[in-house]
C-alpha cells in the first residue's frame, strides 16, 4: 500500500530513476549490512516494470517483497539514524567555528549541494531526495526553456507577419498608440505642393534634435495642419504615410539598435501654391474661407482658412492659441465652419423650381422692391429685395442676376417645401460629404408646418439653412463638370524618399448631382450674374466666368455684419477652377467683398 501511495503521489518515471540510481551507488560500496541489502533488493531486475507501474493491481501480488521490516532492521535503522545526527551535530559545530574564525572556505562549502555532501549519501532518503530534486531541477530548467523558445519564435513570426501584412491595417486605428512608437523610429516625411514646393518637412537643430518647419508659415496652415501640439489637415489625414518607411525590415532592426530614424514617406498635395497664396493674401485680415476645386478631377487646388496662424510657432503659441475661443484661430471654416449661405442658395432654389416646373421659360415677376408674406408670428411681414431695391418686370435670369429677393421668395412659394427639401437632399445638405477629409455637416430645415415667410426666407438662402464653404465650392464644381461631382481631394500621391511613386490617389468617387441639361441651364444663369448681374465687374476677363454672389444676414442686428459670398467657375465653357469665397462679418454686400477676391484668385488661375 506504501509503494503505490509513492507511485500516486509522484511521477512514475522519476520513481523509477530514482530507484536505478540508488541501485547503482550501492555498487561502489556493496556489503552485507540490511542497507545493502535493502539496495540489492531492488536492483533493476526487481525494478517494477513499465506493466507494473501502469498497474498497481498487478504489484498487489507481491508487495512484502519491498516493505517487509524486520525487528534487525528497525534497530539497524534507529542506530544509523542515531549515528548519521551525531555526525551532523559534529560538522555543524565545525563549520559555526570556522565560521567564527572567518574561514574562506565556509561561504562556500556552505553552498554546497546537499545531494553532494559524501557523508550524507549514506542515507537513503537523503540520496534519494537530492538526486530527485537535481532531476526535478533539470526538468524544470527544459521546461522554462521550451516555453522561452516558444514565446520567442512566436514572438519573431508575429513581427515578420506585422512587418510584412498587418501593419497598414492595424496602424490605421487612430487611437493606436504603435502610430507614436512608429514616429519614434522614423524621420516625418515631407508635404509637397503639387508644383513640389515643400510645405512642410522634417529639419534638425544645431543639437540635432528634430523639428517640424512650414515654409510658408500661415499661408497653408489649415489644410497642411501641425503634427506636433495640435494633429490637423493633412498632417493628421497622412500621418501613417508619413511616419511609414520603405526600409526593410532588417534595417529597420539595425536602425533599433543604432538608433538611427529611416527615413519617412513624403506626401504630393493636389495644392498650387501661388494659387494659395493669392487667396490668402486677398483674405488678408477678413475672416472667412476660400476654397478651390479643380471640377474635372476633384482636386482642391487651394483652401485658406482665416483668422490663420504660424504652425511653425504654434508649439509655443498653442496654449495662448487654445485659450482665445473669441477667434477660434485653429477652426478650419472651409471645412468645419457652417454658414448662413444667402443669395448663393438660390442655385439649389432654381435647381429646385426646374425639378418642379420643368423648364424656366415663361417665368415672369414683378418685383416692387419687397413680397409681404404669412409671417411666424400669425401677421404678415415684408421680405425685401437687398437695399431696398426695386427690380421691377423680370425674367429668371434677371431675377438671378439681380438676386432678387422678392422673386425667389416667390419662386420657393412655386416650389413647395417638399420639392425644396428633396432638392437640398440631393445636393448633400443635410449628410456627410463623403470627402476623404472631415467637413461638417450643412444643414437646410423645412417643414409643412413652416409659414410662407419662412418658406421665402428659406428660398432665399436664409431661415435655417448653414452650409460650409467646402460645400459651396463643391456645388460650384458640380455645375462647372455637367452635373457630375468629383468628390474633393487634397492628397494626390505618396512617394518614397528618392521620388518613386508608391501609390496615387484620385477622387474618392463621382456624384451625378444634377443632369447635364440642368447644369447648363445653371451655368447660362451664372454667366449673367457675371455679364450684367451683381458680379458684373468681373465682366472684363477675356474668358466667361459664370458665379452667383451671396449677401447673408447673420442676424436682425445690421452690426454683427453680412456673410459675403462668391461661388463660381471659370472659363464657363471649360472649367478649369471653381471657387467659393466667404468672407465672414462684411459690413456690407457681396459685390464689394467677396467678388474681387474672387475675380483675383480667377486671375491668378486663369490670367486677365
Ligand atoms: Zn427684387
Amino acid at each position: 500500500m506504501k509503494y503505490e501511495r509513492n507511485r500516486h503521489s509522484s511521477d512514475s518515471d522519476d520513481m523509477r530513476r530514482s530507484y536505478r540510481r540508488r541501485d547503482s551507488s550501492s555498487d561502489s560500496g556493496r556489503n552485507d549490512s540490511p542497507e545493502s541489502r535493502r539496495f540489492r533488493s531492488r536492483s533493476s531486475e526487481d525494478l517494477p516494470d513499465e506493466d507494473m507501474l501502469n498497474n498497481p493491481d498487478g504489484l498487489n501480488e507481491e508487495p512484502a517483497m519491498h516493505f517487509d521490516f524486520d525487528d534487525d532492521d528497525v534497530r539497524y535503522y534507529r542506530r544509523q539514524s542515531q549515528e548519521k545526527a551525531a555526525r551532523r551535530d559534529a560538522r555543524s559545530q565545525e563549520r559555526r567555528r570556522a565560521e567564527k574564525a572567518g574561514a574562506g572556505n565556509t561561504k562556500r562549502r556552505s553552498r554546497r549541494r546537499p545531494e553532494l555532501d559524501e557523508d550524507a549519501i549514506g542515507g537513503e532518503e537523503t540520496v534519494m531526495y537530492g538526486i530527485r530534486n537535481k532531476q526535478h531541477t533539470n526538468k524544470e530548467i527544459m521546461r522554462v526553456t521550451t516555453v522561452m523558445l516558444v514565446i520567442f519564435f512566436a514572438m519573431i513570426g508575429y513581427f515578420l507577419y506585422f512587418n510584412t501584412a498587418q501593419s497598414k491595417t492595424a496602424v490605421y486605428n487612430q487611437h493606436n498608440s504603435r502610430l507614436a512608437k512608429l514616429s519614434e523610429n522614423v524621420v516625418r516625411g515631407s508635404i509637397y505642393s503639387a508644383d513640389g514646393q515643400v510645405l512642410a518637412q522634417t529639419l534638425q537643430d544645431a543639437d540635432g534634435n528634430y523639428y517640424r518647419n512650414y515654409p510658408y508659415g500661415n499661408v497653408f496652415s489649415h489644410v497642411v495642419g501641425t503634427s506636433d501640439v495640435n494633429i490637423s489637415g493633412i498632417e493628421l489625414s497622412s500621418d501613417l504615410d508619413l511616419i511609414s518607411t520603405t526600409d526593410d525590415t532588417l534595417t529597420k532592426l539595425k536602425n533599433q539598435f543604432t538608433g538611427e530614424k529611416s527615413p519617412g514617406n513624403n506626401v504630393v498635395t493636389t495644392l498650387n501654391t501661388a494659387l494659395q497664396q493669392t487667396a490668402s493674401d486677398a483674405m488678408g485680415s477678413y475672416e472667412g474661407a476660400v476654397v478651390a476645386i479643380e471640377p474635372s478631377t476633384g482636386k482642391v487646388l487651394a483652401m485658406v482658412s482665416k483668422p490663420d496662424y504660424d504652425p511653425n510657432s504654434l508649439p509655443s503659441t498653442y496654449e495662448a492659441i487654445k485659450a482665445d475661443t473669441e477667434n477660434s484661430v485653429l477652426f478650419n471654416n472651409a471645412t468645419d465652419g457652417v454658414f448662413v449661405p444667402g443669395s448663393i442658395f438660390k442655385t439649389i432654389t432654381t435647381l429646385s423650381y426646374l425639378r418642379s416646373q420643368g423648364s424656366l421659360d415663361g417665368f415672369s415677376y414683378y418685383c416692387s422692391g419687397s413680397i409681404l408674406l404669412d409671417s411666424d408670428n400669425g401677421e404678415q411681414q415684408y421680405l425685401h429685395c437687398a437695399g431696398g431695391e426695386r427690380h421691377g418686370q423680370q425674367d429668371y435670369a434677371d431675377a438671378f442676376a439681380y438676386s432678387c429677393n422678392s422673386a425667389f421668395a416667390q419662386i420657393g412659394l412655386d416650389t413647395g417645401t417638399d420639392q425644396l427639401t428633396e432638392t437640398a437632399n440631393s445636393m448633400l445638405f443635410n449628410q456627410d460629404l463623403g470627402t476623404s477629409f472631415h467637413t461638417a455637416v450643412s444643414n437646410f430645415d423645412l417643414t409643412s408646418e413652416d409659414t410662407d415667410w419662412q418658406i421665402g426666407a428659406t428660398a432665399i438662402g436664409q431661415g435655417r439653412t448653414t452650409i460650409t464653404p467646402i460645400h459651396a465650392a463643391m456645388i460650384a464644381s458640380t455645375i462647372a463638370n455637367d452635373g457630375v461631382l468629383n468628390e474633393p481631394y487634397v492628397v494626390s500621391e505618396v512617394t518614397d524618399p528618392e521620388g518613386n511613386v508608391l501609390s496615387t490617389a484620385a477622387s474618392d468617387g463621382t456624384k451625378e448631382l444634377m443632369t447635364a441639361d440642368e447644369a447648363e441651364t445653371l451655368t447660362q444663369l451664372m454667366e449673367g450674374v457675371t455679364d450684367y448681374g451683381t458680379a458684373e465687374s468681373m465682366g472684363y476677363h477675356s474668358y466667361t466666368i459664370a458665379g452667383k454672389t451671396g449677401t447673408a444676414e447673420i442676424s436682425d442686428n445690421e452690426a454683427d455684419g453680412y456673410n459675403a459670398w462668391f461661388i463660381g467657375f471659370a472659363p464657363a465653357d471649360n472649367p478649369q477652377i471653381a471657387i467659393c469665397v466667404l468672407v465672414e462679418n462684411a459690413s456690407s454686400y457681396a459685390s464689394k467683398y467677396a467678388v474681387p477676391i474672387a475675380d483675383e484668385i480667377f486671375t491668378a488661375y486663369l490670367g486677365e
